[in-house]
């Protein structure tokens, strides 16, 4: 344990793959009882559960479809049912697609932004009155909120963009009741999404300054500190975990 987390529960938004699922199984070992969501990998986010459980934590994978606001309102519900209370809600489930506009099409547009955006701002609604005083909001953002170096990117920048303005608003309507509300804006993580050997994977080692990918339990640990009490005088920011790529 690094962060002291017990005694919090959390939710964690796309805990089946990727950064998610290091989020998850980090906040499980700094203490904290989590419940994780996936939208179509069960077996994925049943076995992150399962690991968690098995190093002693305490985890369920439940099944919520973050573009679906309801179904992001549910997850919410469901995580206060199993554990009680809310402290911590990450954020994580995220998609992306990059086509220039003259390619994309609307409703590539809109599903991104239903499952960025749309399902940030459901389950929050859903939890605001559920969360805890002193609990944490935390989303997983990206630097392409802020830095667009290829074509394409437009729909998917433009999303993040989005969070990081509910990210600011929300620090200020709930700052009063030291929820804390943040948000974690990643350059090139290895995983399913940006795999470290994919077609653009070598245009974004070389624009580093440290000259490699980050690794999904990097920003997980970013997370928990964020999550823990050593954060608490920290809101309303947006912080890049980029290996210096935009600096
Ligand atoms: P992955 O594609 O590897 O994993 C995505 C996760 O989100 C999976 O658990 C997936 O669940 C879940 N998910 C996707 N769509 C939905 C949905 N509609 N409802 C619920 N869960 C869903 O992505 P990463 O781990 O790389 O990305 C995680 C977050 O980090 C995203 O928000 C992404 O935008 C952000 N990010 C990633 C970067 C990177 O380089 N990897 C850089 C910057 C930001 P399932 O398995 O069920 O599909």
């Amino acid at each position: 344990m690094v962060y002291d987390l017990k005694d919090k529960n959390a939710l964690v938004t796309g805990g089946s793959r990727g950064i998610g699922a290091a989020i998850a199984k980090r906040l499980a070992k700094d203490g904290a009882k989590v419940v994780l969501t996936y939208s179509g990998s069960e077996d994925a986010a049943k076995a992150v559960a399962a690991s968690i459980n098995d190093a002693g934590g305490q985890a369920i994978a439940v099944k919520s479809d973050a573009g679906d606001p309801e179904q992001a309102a549910q997850a919410v519900r469901t995580a206060v049912d199993t554990y009680g209370t809310l402290d911590i809600y990450v954020h994580n489930a995220g998609i992306s697609k990059f086509a220039p506009i003259s390619e994309a099409s609307f409703d590539d547009f809109r599903r991104i932004f239903r499952v960025n955006v749309d399902g940030v701002y459901a389950g929050t609604k859903e939890a605001v009155d559920k969360i805890r005083d002193g609990g944490r909001i935390i989303i997983i953002s990206s630097i392409n909120a802020h830095s667009m170096p290829v074509p394409g990117g437009a729909m998917y920048g433009g999303s993040k963009a989005a969070v990081n303005g509910l990210v600011r608003g929300w620090a200020r309507d709930l700052g009063r009741r030291h929820i804390l509300v943040n948000a974690i804006q990643p350059g090139p993580i290895d995983t399913d999404m940006n795999p470290a050997n994919g077609p653009y994977a070598e245009m974004m080692r070389k624009a580093t300054a440290v000259g490699r990918y980050g690794k999904a339990e990097e920003v997980a640990a970013l997370t928990a500190f964020l999550a823990s009490d050593e954060a608490s005088y920290i809101t309303g920011t947006t912080i890049d975990i980029d290996g210096g790529m935009t600096v």
